[in-house]
C-alpha cells in the first residue's frame, strides 16, 4: 500500500504531453516543443569553466550545510545591487535548486492544517508540496482582465488564524505576469509572512520587477540559477529567510540533503560575477521571441488582454474553442504537431487557457505559429 500523500500527488500534464510528443517523434513526426519550461540556451561558458576547474582542483566534498560563504556573499551583493536590500549572509541557505527551497520553506513552516494562500492559476508543484507537508491550500483566482494581479481584498477575506503564509511568484509561471509595485506593497501590508518565488527575476522585458524584500522583512525569498543562467541541470538555488527560520531550515537541510553540490556552488559564483553579458544576450533573444509570438497570435485573431512581460511564457485564452484544455492540447499536438501545456495543469482557473513557452528558437516558433494558424483556420 502506498502512502495517501503519495497517491494524492496530481500528475503533471505538461509531462504527459511531452511523453505523447516523444512517442509521435519516434514515429518520425516532427514536433515543435512549446510546452517545456526550460531554457534552450547552453549554460554560459564562465560557469562551465569554473565547474571544470573546481573538479580538477578536487572540490568534490560536502560543503557547509548553509552553502559556501563566497557564494552567499555574492547572492547578498546581487540583491543589494539589484533591489537595494541589505541581506546578511547568515540568512542565506544554498540548495540544490528552487524546488528543494519550496520543500524546505514549507517543511519549516507548516503544521498539519495550516493554510497557505496562493493564486489560481499557479505553478503546479506548489500545491503538491504544500499538501504533501500537511498544509491546506486557499486559492485566490486571478484574472487576465485584472492583469493577473493578486486581488488584495479577496486575500484579506481568506486570511484566518490558520493562515501561515501567502505564496507569490512574479514574474509568474504560467502567466508571464509581473506583479505591480503597488500590488506587492498591498500584499506586504497585510502583515502576513510572504513566501516569494523569485526564480524568474531578471527575465523581465517591460515594466519593473521588485523583490518582496523591498517592502517587508517578513518574507522568505526562494530563487535559483535554473532560468536566468540556463542552469536547470546543475541544480542550484537559495533561500533568503528571517533570523527565526534559518536554524530550523539548516537542520532540515543537514538531515535531508546535507549540502548543495560543492563544485556547482563555485560555478554559481561565476554565474553571478561573470555572466551579465550572457544573461543580457539571452534576455534580448527571449524578448524577440515573446514579441513574435504575441504578434502572430494577434494576427490569428486572439486578444491578449494581459501582456506577458516576464519569464518565458504566454498564457493564451482559448475559451472560444474549448473548455477542456487537456483535450485541446492533445488535439493541437496530434493535428498541428506543436506541444503546448494545458491551462488546467495550473489550477481550475487556468482551464480554457494554453501555455506557450518561448524557450525555443525564432525559426521553430515561426514554424509552430504557421502550423497553429492553419489548425485554428480549420476550427473556424
Ligand atoms: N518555481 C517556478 C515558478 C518554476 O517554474 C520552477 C521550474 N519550472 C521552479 C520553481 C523550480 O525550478 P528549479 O528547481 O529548477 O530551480
Amino acid at each position: 500500500m502506498i502512502a495517501q500523500k503519495a497517491a494524492e500527488i496530481s500528475p503533471f500534464y505538461a509531462m504527459e504531453i511531452l511523453e505523447e510528443a516523444n512517442k509521435l517523434e519516434q514515429e518520425g513526426i516532427d514536433i515543435i516543443h512549446l510546452e517545456i519550461g526550460e531554457p534552450d540556451f547552453d549554460t554560459p561558458e564562465p560557469v562551465k569553466i569554473s565547474a571544470k576547474n573546481e573538479l580538477d582542483m578536487g572540490n568534490t566534498h560536502y560543503t557547509h550545510s548553509l552553502g559556501v560563504n563566497e557564494l552567499r556573499e555574492e547572492i547578498a551583493k546581487f540583491y543589494k545591487n539589484r533591489y537595494n536590500v541589505k541581506i546578511k549572509i547568515d540568512n542565506i541557505l544554498v540548495t540544490n535548486g528552487t524546488s528543494p527551497c519550496l520543500f524546505l520553506a514549507f517543511a519549516g513552516l507548516l503544521e498539519t492544517g495550516d493554510e497557505v494562500l496562493l493564486s489560481n492559476p499557479s505553478y503546479p508543484c506548489y500545491k503538491n508540496i504544500i499538501k504533501f507537508l500537511g498544509g491546506n491550500l486557499k486559492y485566490v483566482n486571478i484574472y487576465e482582465d485584472e492583469n493577473f494581479q493578486f486581488p488584495v481584498e479577496k486575500l484579506k477575506k481568506l486570511i484566518s488564524k490558520k493562515t501561515k503564509a501567502i505564496l507569490i511568484n512574479s514574474p509568474a509561471n504560467p502567466t508571464g505576469t509581473i506583479l505591480d509595485k503597488e500590488n506587492l506593497e498591498e500584499i506586504a501590508s497585510l502583515g502576513k509572512l510572504i513566501v516569494s518565488d523569485e526564480i524568474y527575476h531578471g527575465l523581465t522585458y517591460e515594466g519593473e520587477e521588485h523583490s518582496i524584500l523591498e517592502f517587508t522583512d517578513n518574507a522568505i525569498v526562494l530563487n535559483g540559477f535554473s532560468k536566468l543562467y540556463a542552469m536547470t541541470g546543475w541544480r542550484l538555488g537559495y533561500i533568503i529567510c528571517p533570523d527565526w527560520l534559518i536554524r530550523p531550515l539548516q537542520k532540515i537541510q543537514q538531515n535531508f540533503f546535507i549540502s548543495a553540490n560543492s563544485f556547482v556552488q563555485k560555478a554559481g559564483i561565476a554565474a553571478l560575477r561573470e555572466c551579465k553579458t550572457h544573461v543580457e544576450r539571452m534576455r534580448e533573444i527571449y524578448n524577440k521571441r515573446r514579441l513574435l509570438i504575441i504578434s502572430k497570435l494577434k494576427d490569428m485573431g486572439f486578444t491578449i488582454k494581459s501582456h506577458p512581460n516576464g519569464a518565458f511564457y504566454v498564457f493564451l485564452n482559448v475559451k472560444k474553442y474549448t473548455d477542456n484544455s487537456l483535450e485541446f492540447a492533445k488535439k493541437i499536438l496530434h493535428n498541428a504537431h506543436v506541444g503546448v501545456t494545458p491551462g488546467i495543469d495550473f489550477g481550475s482557473n487556468g482551464e480554457g487557457f494554453i501555455r506557450f513557452s518561448y524557450a525555443n528558437s525564432i525559426d521553430n516558433i515561426n514554424i509552430a505559429m504557421e502550423r497553429l494558424e492553419s489548425f485554428f483556420d480549420k476550427l473556424q
